[in-house]
């Protein structure tokens, strides 16, 4: 297939992008840079079935040649109003690459006739209720919160998705990711991950905030994209969860992230900066894609950590 990924230079889609060559498709990259880093490609350079095109998809978006498969996944993606590239920070930009982003890709996809795969997020169950969160559950979202540029164009994002494949008969797919990580993700977007593993590199406190009781699962990149392919080339056109089930404590995740890197420093507790959204609990109920796709992650977070490291350490000691 000839496949446009959007988002292509950030954190998730490089990687997407790498699977896809590996298994011989033909990968056209899209990005403007607003989050991700040209870094990320810089070895696709040269590889004559990559090429790139610099360009806002929220501007309608134009691709020379035949596209089989869009695979929608542009968006800043880190909650944090302390970094620059938090979406706290690009409110009206996170809004409108979820909402404007979303129906230029969609447009793509129908123009061609090509499969279209949106990604969309835990994001989508909020604050939840329930407890691990299936793809039937509808969420607990604060439409004005801080969150809610985020959740709320997410969620727009699905229904249009839906919209072009009940009206339009779009060949859709829509994968729920849950906490992502591995080599590649920002040092700067103040997620947890690049946070407590620089903090640690440095023999820096761990900031831990609030009370670090709230949960996260954290998931693998190499098994999250290894889910969405299975997705991609599967049948299924309502939501499906993607996300490692083993749930942790942001204080576990702390004292794990000191353990690896033997970082004697310990945490510090930031009250201050737990925003009132942000989720007390979060955990996939992967029963979905286990039964339609096959698909359980494999890595587990110790050895996810453990692979993600070095890149963490080399890109700190260029900095
Ligand atoms: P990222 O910030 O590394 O990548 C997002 C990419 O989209 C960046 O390269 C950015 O420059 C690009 N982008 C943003 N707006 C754009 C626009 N208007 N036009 C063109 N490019 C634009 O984040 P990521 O973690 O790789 O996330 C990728 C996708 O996966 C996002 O849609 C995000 O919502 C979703 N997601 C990620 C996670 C996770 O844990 N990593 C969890 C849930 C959902
Ligand atoms: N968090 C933290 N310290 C940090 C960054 C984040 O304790 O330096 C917490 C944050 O409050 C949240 C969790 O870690 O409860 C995960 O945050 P992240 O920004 O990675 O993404 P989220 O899962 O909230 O979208």
């Amino acid at each position: 297939m000839r496949i446009l990924v959007t988002g292509a230079a950030g954190f998730l889609g490089s990687h997407l992008c790498d699977r896809l060559l590996a298994e011989g498709h033909e990968v056209v990259g899209m990005d403007n840079f607003i989050t991700g880093d040209p870094q990320n490609l810089a070895h696709l350079a040269g590889n004559e079935h990559f090429s790139f095109i610099r360009h806002d998809v929220t501007q309608y978006i134009f691709v020379p040649g035949k596209i089989d498969a869009v695979l929608h996944f542009a968006s800043p993606a880190s909650p944090n109003r302390n970094s620059p590239y938090g979406y706290p920070n690009l409110p009206i930009q996170t809004l409108k690459v979820g909402a404007l982003g979303t129906h230029n890709a969609l447009g793509v996809a129908k123009a061609h006739g090509a499969r279209f795969l949106l990604a969309s997020t835990s994001e989508v169950y909020g604050d939840p209720e329930v407890h691990p969160q299936p793809e039937s559950y509808w969420g607990r979202v604060n439409p004005i919160g801080e969150r809610s540029v985020y959740d709320e164009a997410k969620r727009f994002a699905e229904a249009m998705t839906m919209a072009y494949h009940r009206y339009h008969g779009v060949d859709t797919r829509i994968v729920r990711i849950f906490n992502t990580y591995g080599p590649r993700m920002r040092l700067d977007d103040g997620r947890v991950i690049p946070n407590f593993i620089k903090q640690a590199l440095r023999g820096e406190p761990l900031t831990v905030y609030g009370d670090g009781s709230q949960t996260r699962s954290f998931c693998y990149v190499d098994d999250l994209i290894d889910g969405i392919y299975r997705l991609l080339m599967s049948d299924e056109h309502e939501p499906v969860n993607i996300g490692n089930p083993a749930e942790f404590t942001i204080l576990e995740l702390a004292e794990i992230v000191n353990k690896i890197t033997g970082n004697n420093a310990g945490v510090v507790f930031l009250k201050s900066e737990r925003d009132k959204d942000d989720p007390q609990r979060r955990c996939p109920d992967i029963t979905k894609a286990h039964t339609i796709l096959g698909w359980e992650p494999k890595v587990d977070l110790e050895e996810g950590l453990r692979r993600t490291i070095p890149d963490f350490k080399r890109r700190l000691a260029q900095a």
